[in-house]
């Protein structure tokens, strides 16, 4: 019997938060995402073995890593600012 184990990487933006960019100068909307490394048996997820975050700007694709932390505080902006 073969059992096919394979790893997948899925990408799930959390937040979109505006600011301009350290690197392009743009005031541009960054987004927020999660990358979750998944352990896959026969193409299906079984589990989250790594998940990292980062800051990755819409003008010019550079990316910031972030913590747990700054995307929690980034999903509450997000939030503040659309109930008004
Ligand atoms: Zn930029």
């Amino acid at each position: 019997m073969i059992l096919l184990f394979g790893m997948r990487t899925s990408v799930a933006v959390r937040a979109t938060v505006w600011f301009v960019c350290h690197f392009c100068g743009f005031d541009a909307a960054q987004r927020v995402v999660e990358r979750r490394r998944r352990l896959t048996l026969f193409w299906i997820p079984l589990f989250t073995v790594s998940r990292s975050y980062a800051n990755v700007c819409t003008n010019c694709g550079r990316e910031v890593d972030l913590t747990r932390e700054q995307v929690d505080n980034a999903e509450r902006w997000a939030a503040s600012q659309s109930t008004r």
